[in-house]
């Protein structure tokens, strides 16, 4: 039957690190009585959903795609997940990612490469973005309604947009991060991966508001947002040139340049802005990635939880044979750079420029949402390209991509306002296109009702 088709066909593309069909079968049950015994719907009771595997589930491995966690199995539910049961949502299962979701094409998982569903051949693939590419492809085939995700510099949008399906970094603060295996706890968030916008806002409004779990969320509550036939003539939107950038291919800048003229048809005011500060983002996000993973990673020696080595010569040589079968190259490398970059010689060239750069990428972003002539939104697109092929994109180096890929996303997690990926056409080759919206901290309603004009 169809359920057990898109099963397997995600078990080939290999979205899933665990399958839960136990756990959504009673789920379903339970959702069954509700609909028919006690007569009490909720929103999104029995529908199906999928959890990046560096969320904690309780007694539901959470791995992280590492060694390190393979066999670890928390005691607790991240927030977003117990609000989604609470919800009565059904998990199908945990999705693949890169190792502790360092990366942008899920092809440094210790369960192997996800693949993209699109032009699919068994030897000849294309990537399906990352670090969430198995929450994409599971909703891409349809094996759950919605899965979330995990948004650093990206790792939530550019997986949508490369397997053509809606993907939200809500803003910093509006989502909870407990239970969130931490990559950098000054940018991530939960993410939202849907097919269409009005399922992004079922699960946002599931999701989302204060949770006196992580002190960083806001703490007014949170007024579910509604999807309203708005006048787009009231809307002010940029685009910001800095973002036209070199590398970007030619489809996706004509895409870019076909939106806005719709827009402008829709009466939309459509302007250039400037981000001028655009163009360091990738170096800073680099620099304080890595010193948030040396501190992060610190946690995993061995003694606590996780993977532990049997060598018992001294402390010291088993936290360090430990880390070294349980981490992969990129994470040993995220760790000893961050911790040179945070040397006391090196700290206040780096890590405290790094910063006070991060304050200034920022600010650009005030000054074009609140300034003269400021605009409501911002138009870009989420990648430079379509789904490279898993030849071409392994071929690269691997810091040289994530920083490529990355390059229109991450600045909106620097200054933590939200952004959206929203699927738009297929290019020459039969892949997904996507552009991307961004807006002023908390601006999630106007900015999810002008995606829905778009999609
Ligand atoms: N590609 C970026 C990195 O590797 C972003 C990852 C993410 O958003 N989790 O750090």
């Amino acid at each position: 039957d169809l359920c057990l088709q898109k099963a397997i066909q995600s078990i080939e593309l290999n979205a899933f690190t665990t399958i839960t069909d136990d756990e959504a079968e009673s789920h379903a049950i339970e959702s069954e009585k509700r609909l028919y015994v006690d007569r009490k719907p909720k929103t999104l009771d029995g529908i199906t959903i999928g959890i990046k595997d560096n969320f904690c589930t309780s007694n539901i491995p959470t791995t992280c795609g590492s060694e390190m966690l393979k066999n670890f199995v928390p005691t607790y539910n991240a927030t977003v997940y117990a609000r989604l049961r609470k919800a009565g949502a059904c998990l199908v299962g945990k999705c693949n990612l890169d190792e502790f979701a360092m990366g942008s094409g899920t092809v440094d998982s210790i369960f192997g490469p996800t693949r993209n569903p699109w032009q699919y051949e068994r030897n000849n693939w294309k990537i399906a973005g990352g670090s969430s590419g198995g929450s994409a492809v599971a909703v891409t085939t349809g094996s759950c309604v919605a899965a979330i995700g995990s948004d650093t510099g990206g790792s939530t949008r550019n997986p949508a947009a490369l397997c053509g399906v809606v993907g939200l970094k809500p803003s910093y603060g509006l989502v909870s991060r407990y239970g969130l295996i931490p990559l950098v706890n000054s940018m991530d968030v939960p993410g939202i991966l849907t097919r269409d916008i009005d399922d992004c806002v079922a699960v946002l409004n599931s999701v989302a508001g204060p949770d006196d779990l992580d002190s960083t969320t806001i703490k007014r509550d949170y007024k579910p947002i509604e999807i309203q036939d708005i006048d787009m003539s009231s809307v002010k939107i940029g685009i910001p040139k800095e973002y036209h950038c070199e590398g970007m291919d030619r489809e996706v800048i004509n895409t870019w340049s076909y939106v806005s003229d719709i827009l402008e048809k829709e009466n939309c005011i459509v302007k250039q802005v400037s981000l001028p500060y655009s163009s360091v983002s990738i170096v800073v996000y680099s620099i304080l990635n890595q010193c948030e993973v040396a501190s992060n990673m610190a946690r995993y020696d061995g003694i606590e939880y996780g993977l532990r080595t049997d060598e018992t010569y001294s402390t010291e040589e088993l936290y360090a044979s430990t880390r070294l079968q349980g981490f992969s190259e990129v994470v040993r490398s995220r760790i000893l750079t961050g911790n040179y970059f945070l040397l006391t010689r090196n700290y206040n060239k780096y890590f405290i420029k790094a910063l006070k750069l991060r304050r200034l990428i920022s600010d650009d972003f005030n000054k074009v949402f609140n300034g003269e002539n400021k605009v409501d939104l911002l138009l870009t697109p989420t990648t430079l390209s379509d789904a490279p092929s898993y030849e071409d994109f392994s071929l690269k180096n691997n810091r040289d991509q994530c920083a490529f890929q990355d390059f229109c996303t991450q600045p909106a997690n620097m200054a933590g306002i939200p952004a959206v990926s929203i699927p738009i056409r297929l290019s020459k080759n039969g892949l997904p296109l996507s552009l991307q919206l961004m807006g002023p901290m908390f601006s999630e309603e106007l900015m999810l009702n002008v995606a829905k004009k778009i999609e």
